[in-house]
């Protein structure tokens, strides 16, 4: 494991011995900014959590080997500071409960999508101050540069002016270059305690990121092509990748 990458990352801990599932999971945390970790046991799981050293854990409770309700507890025990996260089906209503009451910090039902899964635990990592911020600290796309952890944006070196919604919105957009975006997947990661909301206001943050993007390439020192992002109609928006320009 490359250290210099994975310190900046937190760290997810799958324990899910469904192959669709688990292999779901662990890819989706890979690309968005998570070291990920993947058993299928009980077992295996609790000692992953020793020796990767977890930021968050994403359990299910249907193991083959051992009570899930039981794995929680013992993880609450050992690690007070872990995210617990449980996954269970409808029907285990009492075991959700239960995973509560042994420590878990939250649930989600299956079939449960990514987004909302990814946007869960930034509420839950962005509440805890020891845990490192989620991702690198800054994108490079073509001449733009966005530090995330400074939160400002560089084209060229000049800075250009976001709107705390319209960096948000550019940074989802700038870690998923190339790759289309569903307009719910930006609602829910920019405007996540709304996701079921009216998207309007994507539409009029969109245009007003676009328009600073464009003005800002149009008046560079340097002649600089401005970032395209593309609209996708009845999906959502593409960041063009600066090569494919
Ligand atoms: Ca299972």
């Amino acid at each position: 494991m490359p250290m210099a990458t994975a310190s900046d990352r937190p760290a997810a801990l799958v324990i899910e011995d469904d192959e669709t599932i688990g292999r779901h999971l662990h890819t989706g945390l890979l690309g968005n900014g998570y070291s990920a970790t993947w058993c299928r046991t009980g077992t295996s799981g609790l000692s992953a959590a020793h020796s990767a050293r977890p930021d968050v854990v994403l359990l299910d409770l249907g193991l083959p080997d051992m009570d899930g309700i039981d794995v929680a507890r013992s993880l609450r025990a050992d690690h007070p500071d872990l995210l617990i996260v449980i996954l269970t089906a409808r029907s285990d209503e009492i075991d959700v409960i239960a995973g509560l009451d042994a420590g878990a910090d939250d649930y989600l039902v299956k079939p449960f999508s990514l987004t909302v899964l990814l946007a869960r635990l930034r509420a839950h990592l962005r509440r805890r101050p020891t845990t490192a911020p989620e991702g690198p600290a800054s994108l490079v796309i073509g001449a733009l540069t966005l530090d995330i952890a400074a939160r400002r944006c560089l084209l060229n070196g000049a800075e250009i002016l976001l709107r705390a919604k319209e960096f948000e919105l550019l940074a989802v957009l700038c870690r998923n270059q190339g790759a289309a975006v569903s307009r719910e997947d930006l609602m829910a990661q920019v405007w996540d305690e709304n996701w079921f909301g009216p998207t309007k206001t994507l539409d009029v943050t969109m245009a007003s990121l676009r328009r600073r993007l464009h003005h800002a390439a149009a008046t560079a020192p340097i002649p600089t092509r401005p970032l395209e992002i593309t609209t996708l109609r009845g999906h959502g928006y593409r960041l063009e990748r600066p090569e494919s320009g």
